[in-house]
C-alpha cells in the first residue's frame, strides 16, 4: 500500500516537474552547506511558480510531508534523511528586474548575486548581504542580517503562497520581520518573488565596501569548513560565540564536528561529521553556557528529519 502511494506521488510530481527534475533517495548532504545529511524520499526542482504550487498540492494530497530548501545553508538534516518531498528553491525562480531602484528577485536567487547586480546598477543597500550564501527566500524567512544591515531595511513587498495554494502580497509591516524570524515562517509561507527598494549610489563605493566585508568575513570566520554559519541566535545582551568561548569550549570537538578555533559561534564538520555529531556537539555547548553563565542559547539552524 505505502509502495503504491509512494509510486503515485512520484509519477504526479514528475508529471508536473519533468522526471529529470525529481530525484528519489536523494542525499541532502549534496545540497546542504554543512555538507551532512540522509536521503529525502524525493527531491524536486520546480522550474515555475506553478508547478511549485501544483508540487505542494501534491504532496498534501498524498498526506506525505514537504519542506522548502533554499540553497542549505541554514539547515542541519538528519543522518537517516528526510521521509518526505524536499523542494528545492535554487538554480530555479531566479528572474531578476531591475526597475530605477526597485529590485524584483524570484525566491531561488542567491543574495551574493544580488548584491552584486544591484552594485553593477550602481544600487546601495544590499551590499550587507553579499557575502551571506543563501537565497532571497531563505533569507526572507530568516530576515538575514550581517554588519548592521538586515532584510528588513530593504524590502518593500513579497509574494507569497500559503499552504493552500493562495497568493498573497504582503508589505514589509505584513511581514513581521523580526531578529532571524518572520511571519512567512511562522505560517509556513513559501516565499516565491521579492519586491528590494534600494537607493542610488556609485558602483565603485558599493563594490569597495562589499570587498571590505569580504575581508572581514574571511578574516574572522571559518569559511575553509562547511558549516550552517552560525549556530546560535544573538542572546540578548551577550554574543553566543563570546559566551561559548568563556565556557572554554573552543576547539570542543563531538565526532567530526567541532566549535571552530577562528570563531566560537560557529560549529564545523571537519570532514566526517553526522548530524548526531552536530546535535550531541550543540548540547553540550547549550548545557555548558546555561551552568556557566545561567544564558540560554537557542538554535538559529534549522533542523530537519530528527
Ligand atoms: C558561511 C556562512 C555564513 C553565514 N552568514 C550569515 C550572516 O551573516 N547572516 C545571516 O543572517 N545568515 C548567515 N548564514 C546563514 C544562512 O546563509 C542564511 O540564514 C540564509 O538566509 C539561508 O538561506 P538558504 O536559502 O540557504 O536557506 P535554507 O537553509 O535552504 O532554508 C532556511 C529556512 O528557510 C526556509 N526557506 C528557504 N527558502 C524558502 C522559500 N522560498 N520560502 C519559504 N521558506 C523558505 C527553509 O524551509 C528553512 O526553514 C550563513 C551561513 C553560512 C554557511
Amino acid at each position: 500500500m505505502q509502495n503504491t502511494k509512494n509510486d503515485m506521488l512520484y509519477r504526479t510530481l514528475c508529471e508536473i516537474n519533468g522526471a529529470e527534475y525529481v530525484l528519489c533517495d536523494e542525499p541532502m548532504k549534496k545540497h546542504t552547506t554543512f555538507r551532512i545529511g540522509g536521503p529525502a524520499r524525493f527531491f524536486c526542482q520546480p522550474g515555475s511558480a506553478e508547478q511549485l504550487s501544483r508540487t505542494v498540492r501534491a504532496c498534501e494530497e498524498a498526506e506525505t510531508p514537504w519542506y522548502i530548501l533554499g540553497n542549505g545553508s541554514n539547515t542541519l538534516v538528519s543522518d537517516a534523511g528526510y521521509d518526505g518531498v524536499v523542494i528545492q528553491l535554487f538554480h530555479n525562480l531566479e528572474a531578476v528586474r531591475i526597475e530605477g531602484c526597485l529590485m524584483e528577485l524570484e525566491a531561488g536567487v542567491l543574495l551574493v548575486k544580488a548584491a552584486h547586480l544591484a552594485a553593477k546598477a550602481g544600487l546601495t543597500g544590499l551590499e550587507f548581504a553579499s557575502g551571506i550564501p543563501g537565497t532571497i527566500g531563505g533569507a526572507l524567512v530568516m530576515n538575514a542580517g550581517a554588519y548592521g544591515g538586515e532584510m528588513k531595511d530593504v524590502i518593500r513587498e513579497a509574494l507569497v503562497m500559503k499552504q493552500d495554494g493562495t497568493l498573497l502580497r504582503l508589505s514589509r509591516e505584513e511581514l513581521e520581520l523580526g531578529y532571524r524570524t518572520s511571519i512567512i515562517a511562522r505560517e509556513g509561507y513559501v516565499v516565491l518573488s521579492a519586491l528590494l527598494e534600494l537607493r542610488e549610489g556609485n558602483a565603485a563605493e558599493i563594490e569597495a565596501r562589499m570587498q571590505e566585508l569580504k575581508e572581514a568575513r574571511t578574516t574572522k570566520q571559518p569559511l575553509d569548513y562547511p558549516s550552517a554559519g552560525s549556530t546560535f541566535k544573538r542572546p540578548e545582551g551577550y554574543f553566543a560565540g563570546k559566551l561559548i568561548m568563556d565556557s572554554g569550549l573552543r576547539g570542543y570537538r563531538v565526532g567530526g564536528a567541532q566549535v571552530s578555533e577562528k570563531h566560537c559561534g560557529f560549529v564545523i564538520n571537519t570532514g566526517d561529521a553526522t548530524a548526531q555529531d552536530v546535535m550531541d556537539l550543540i548540547a553540550h555547548v547549550q548545557k555548558e553556557v546555561r551552568e556557566q553563565f545561567g544564558v540560554k542559547l537557542e538554535m538559529e539552524i534549522k533542523t530537519l528529519g530528527f
